[in-house]
């Protein structure tokens, strides 16, 4: 296919960094990955947008030029409102909550008491915030509760979260708390939704983390009490070199059955996604000192846990940094 070889593509790819390294064995070309990152991409200066929230994303704008209706970039949504202002009109409730320090309606009426001595008008407080977001469709995607934006963003949402499930060997489940609360609007960074949604499928397929949870542990001391037991049988069968090799594959099933965790999968073990090593690593390395070395089981400190604030998920980016 001779539009898959088109440079274009593999430019955009490279110059947004999508993920160029896993493509390939993925079966993602340059083509699927940049149209997978239709979502964050500017269709005028086709950079990606770093955060990929609010209104750091790129957004319709009806041009009046001879390019018409243009996904463009907060970047250059200001540079084209510089060039062809917004009219003019009221400001509202949320523009005032657009502005980083949220400047009370009610003191913008008097313009004049000393605390504020600069005016805050309607007028000086809709610029910034019009400034700040690349215009009205700008505030509307930073405050993230408009319904007509987000349903404007969901199909792009839904294809970007697609594509980063499948960069790391993953499909779209609709059944995923998750990816449900990112189709419909959250601020939840992707790439790292997505990296959430692999280590459970590790969570599920390797460690006890189920019947834990079936037991009414939360999710975090679940993951905790699953890892713990998956660090003890790991430096049981395969000693601290273990610590080496966790990542590589060169662990092998030797438990017998009886210990083998019900939701093992038969065959190949899923290694730890890279996200959970420095999780990992630290564990192992403070068990490694703790025991002085030794394998001797007798040694083993179940009271250890990692901070369990290493468990928590934690997904959630902003849009006002560039
Ligand atoms: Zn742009």
């Amino acid at each position: 296919m001779i539009q898959h070889q088109l440079p274009l593509w593999s430019d955009i790819a490279i110059k947004c960094s999508l993920g160029e390294a896993q493509q390939q064995q993925q079966g993602l070309g340059h083509i699927e990955l940049v149209l997978g990152h239709a979502l964050v991409i500017c269709e005028l200066c086709l950079e990606a947008s770093r955060k990929g929230v609010g209104s750091d994303l790129p957004l319709p704008v009806d041009r009046k030029d001879a390019l018409g209706k243009t996904w463009m970039c907060r970047r250059c949504r200001r540079r084209h409102y510089t060039r062809f202002p917004e009219p003019p009109r009221p400001a509202l409730p949320r523009d005032y909550d657009s502005v980083p320090s949220p400047l009370d309606p009610e003191d913008a009426q008097d313009g004049h008491d000393e605390a504020h001595p600069i005016a805050h008008t309607d007028d000086t407080v809709l610029a910034r915030a019009r400034s700040l977001h690349g215009g009205d469709i700008g505030i509307l995607a930073h405050q993230g509760d408009d319904y007509n934006t987000n349903h404007l963003l969901r199909r792009r949402r839904r294809k970007m979260l697609a594509t980063k499930l499948t960069l790391v060997g993953l499909k779209f489940r609709s059944d995923s708390k998750l990816c449900g609360t990112y189709l419909r609007g959250s601020w939840y960074d992707p790439s790292r939704v997505a990296a959430v949604m692999k280590e459970m499928e590790w969570y599920y397929a390797e460690t006890s983390y189920w019947d834990f949870m079936s037991e009414d542990f939360e999710s975090a001391m679940s993951k905790t009490e699953g890892l713990a037991e998956w660090v003890q049988i790991l430096v049981r069968d395969h000693g601290w070199g273990a610590r080496e090799t966790y990542k590589t594959g060169a662990i092998v099933e030797t438990t017998t059955e009886d210990e083998q965790l019900h939701h093992r999968r038969d065959g190949a073990r899923l290694l730890p996604p890279p996200s959970l090593w420095p999780l990992i690593d630290g564990w192992l390395q403070h068990m490694f000192e703790h025991m002085g070395g030794s394998v001797d089981m007798e040694l083993w400190d179940q009271t250890y846990r990692p901070d369990p604030g290493a468990f928590t998920i934690s997904i959630e980016t902003d849009d006002e940094e560039e």
